[in-house]
């Protein structure tokens, strides 16, 4: 066990206070900046009137649907990226935050087997892929005046197809919704009336939750593993993060590579830290939240820009 000053001296102490600063933030109303426009590339939500910062690729869809072309969107995350690579992933998202709150709840972790996990980080690239494939297609064949039909087949989908079943919104927007909804049922009505008014609940809430609550489950197995496998914010800023100022050096003097691994084995990114060029990497899954400079005994590892 680490005593209270060696953990306070550690970087990722003052992460985790970032964070948590940062989800105040997000729930600006707290401290009445509910007026404050600031569009960030993090998991937030389409569904709080509150909301101070606001979701870039929620917004992205939301533009696209109403025929807008989404410039600011796409600029906060290009900025985001070539500035800060995947760093606020690391340091502001607000799901991210609750993932790392779940990793406490299980001490020992599970990781896919390589090739499976290999595989498998590809699929945040087929959800950002499907996003903005609907988006697209449905705002030119609005703007060609040919996509009433595929907005109705669409339905609930059209505005933006991804925040319709992301965790983040169920979370963030659905669940603190409901939770006022039923305060007030509790209130006025019997228990059988709600259980009735619940029984009748869309097939997509329902749908909602169970997205939610097994992607909360799997990251308490396997950290961070919306961002590794699923977030198509995480897809986009993980390309992007090829262009980054930012980035890791380790010092092969200092490095004892051979018998250590401590890096690797601390890292929620499962990035091959010891393969990559030492002079500067910038892999497109790091999300510099530098649990691997904390974890180096011989303090080899550290962040460097540009
Ligand atoms: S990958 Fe997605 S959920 Fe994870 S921290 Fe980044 S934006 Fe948030
Ligand atoms: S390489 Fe280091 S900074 Fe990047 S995700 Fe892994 S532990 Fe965090």
């Amino acid at each position: 066990m680490l005593k209270l000053n060696e953990r306070l001296l550690k970087i990722d102490t003052a992460r985790r206070i970032i964070q948590f600063l940062s989800f105040l933030l997000f729930c600006g109303t707290i401290f009445g900046l509910a007026t404050i426009p600031l569009m960030l590339p993090v998991m937030w939500t389409l569904g709080t009137s509150q909301k101070t910062v606001g979701d870039a690729f929620a917004a992205l869809q939301w533009m696209l649907y109403d025929l807008v072309f989404p410039w600011i969107p796409l600029a906060s995350f290009l900025i985001a990226a070539v500035l800060l690579g995947r760093a606020l992933c690391g340091w502001v998202c607000p799901f991210g935050f609750v993932q790392d709150i779940l990793e406490f709840v299980k001490r020992k972790h599970k990781d896919f087997p390589e090739r499976t996990h290999q595989s498998m980080l590809y699929v945040k690239y087929l959800v950002l892929g499907v996003a903005v494939f609907v988006s697209v297609t449905l705002s030119a064949s609005l703007a060609l005046g040919v996509g009433r039909q595929y907005e109705r087949a669409l339905g609930i989908f059209a505005p933006a197809p991804f925040n319709v079943l992301s965790p983040a919104d169920t979370l963030f927007a659905v669940v603190p919704r409901l939770i006022s909804d039923l305060r007030y049922a509790v209130l006025t009505k019997s228990f059988w009336e709600i259980l009735g008014e619940a029984s009748t609940a869309s097939v997509i809430l329902w749908v909602r939750f169970l997205i939610l609550f097994g992607v909360l489950a799997l990251v308490v197995y396997v950290p961070r593993a919306w961002c590794k496998y699923l977030c198509p914010h995480g897809a986009a800023l993980a390309f992007l993060n090829h262009f980054s100022f930012l980035g890791l050096k380790r010092d092969p003097v200092k490095c004892t590579k051979a018998d250590c691994r401590l890096c690797v084995e601390a890292c929620p990114m499962k990035v091959r830290i010891l393969d990559m060029p030492w002079e500067k990497f910038t892999d497109p899954e790091c999300i510099y939240c530098l649990k691997c400079v904390d974890a180096c005994p011989t303090k080899a590892i550290k962040p460097k820009a540009p």
